[in-house]
């Protein structure tokens, strides 16, 4: 049963929510899940072909975690046997940790809204309203897709609403892609794989781009599968750079793209956006302070500057123009979000935590990241297709 007053609550049982959940736990703390659709749901609805491109590899023991774990002790690797597991594997290791931790997570709650007067929270939500001490908002980004500030979108598909590429080639032989990063690819190889002609348009030239990041450029799991689907698929693709398409209006040939400069390009199908989606904490957005487009969190452990006891968890984080966008960089939160609450509820950390700081589950020197190269300044906030993974998905 729903606890209306829990001392943690925790909104989203993706990666995100679940892995802070686990963390809580170790200290002894019982953090309440809530998720409006299910444990995993964005990967349940993630395409039937998509993977994730972060590799899984269990070698844990060696004190290298698995890229796709959530917890230091754990791995989709061993636990999947697949090295890319795809969408509805990878929620089936949410599913089983929640099993297996007994985690308390109820579904279908939705939070419809959160309010804080004098530091106290009340969230309101579909099954009533839940006083919390502490929030953490891990609800995700995959519910908003960005529409790319173009004219005339609703024409358009959103990548995130295909749930067969397959199926979606079947509806005609020419598409046009719309943003040339990671979820552009992606949509690219499995229409090229279907037999289909394929035209990419983007700002810049994304496909192009050699930064150290793996958020800002191209993954090599990406650019190796592109290559074979160049020599090997029984389509076709065709990249357009520095095409910034503005509006989408329909003629009697179809769909009528045009970039910044006027220039028109037809389409016999709907434009499929890869624009990426809205930042994770526009729900809640008056809660925080936003700085250039982009909220702002404490160093010390992902909160809100203005709302004090709400904290942030998943792919939206942003420090020191760090991107935190992937699996691996978010969950070395975890302990730093759950060190924070369990201190607050006087409960100790140091040893329950301590495997999840030698593991990189507890990173707060962040100091050591903003010497390596990728830490740049995102330009996340002009550009929306930058941000694939970080904020807007680009
Ligand atoms: C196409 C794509 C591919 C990606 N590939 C990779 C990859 O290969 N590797 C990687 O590390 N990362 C990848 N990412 C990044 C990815 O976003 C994250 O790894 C992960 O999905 C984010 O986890 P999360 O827990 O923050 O959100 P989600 O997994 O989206 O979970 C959020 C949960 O919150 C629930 N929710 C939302 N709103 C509410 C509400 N109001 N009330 C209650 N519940 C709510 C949802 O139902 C959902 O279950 C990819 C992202 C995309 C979009």
């Amino acid at each position: 049963m729903l606890n209306t007053s829990p001392d943690i609550l925790i909104v989203g049982a993706g990666p995100a929510g679940l892995g802070c959940a686990l963390a809580l736990q170790a200290c002894g703390l019982k953090p309440q899940v809530v998720d409006a659709k299910g444990i995993g749901s964005t990967f349940e609805n993630w395409p039937q072909q998509m993977q994730l491109l972060t590799p899984s590899f269990h070698s844990n023991a060696f004190g290298n975690v698995d890229l796709n774990s959530i917890t230091p002790e754990t791995s989709p690797a061993d636990f999947l046997h697949t090295q890319h597991p795809d969408g509805k594997e990878y929620a089936r290791y949410l599913r089983a940790l929640c099993a297996y931790y007994e985690l308390e997570v109820h579904t279908p709650v939705r939070v419809e809204r959160i309010e804080n007067h004098s530091g106290s929270f009340k969230v309101y939500t579909n099954s009533g309203i839940l006083s919390p001490r502490f929030v953490i908002w891990a609800a995700g980004e995959f519910g908003q897709p960005h529409d790319g500030g173009i004219t005339g979108s609703e024409l358009c598909l959103h990548n995130s609403k295909v749930r067969d590429w397959k199926e979606l080639a079947k509806t005609g032989h020419k598409f046009s892609l719309i943003g040339g990063y990671e979820s552009g690819i992606d949509a690219a190889i499995h229409l090229m794989q279907a037999g289909s002609e394929v035209h990419v348009l983007s700002r810049g030239e994304p496909w192009g781009e050699d930064d150290p990041d793996p958020s800002r450029s191209l993954s090599p799991r990406t650019r190796d599968r592109l290559r074979s689907a160049l020599l090997d698929s029984c389509g076709s693709v065709r990249f357009y750079k520095n095409a910034d398409i503005v509006s989408v209006q329909i003629n009697a040939l179809g769909y009528e793209l045009r970039d910044t400069e006027g220039t028109p390009f037809l389409s016999p199908t709907p434009p499929i956006l890869c624009t990426g989606f809205r930042n994770a904490l526009e729900p809640i957005r008056e809660l925080w302070e936003w700085k250039k487009g982009l909220p702002v969190f404490t160093e010390s452990a992902d909160e809100s500057t203005v709302t004090p006891g709400l904290f942030y968890s998943g792919p939206a984080l942003t420090h020191r123009s760090m991107l935190f966008c992937f699996i691996y960089k978010y969950r070395s939160r975890f302990g730093v979000i759950a060190r924070e609450i369990a201190t607050r509820l006087g409960q100790t950390w140091e040893e329950p935590l301590r495997l999840w700081r030698k593991r990189g589950f507890m990173m707060d020197d962040l100091d050591c990241c903003t010497d390596c190269k990728c830490a740049v300044e995102s330009d996340a906030a002009e550009n929306p297709e930058a941000a694939d993974y970080a904020s807007t998905a680009r």
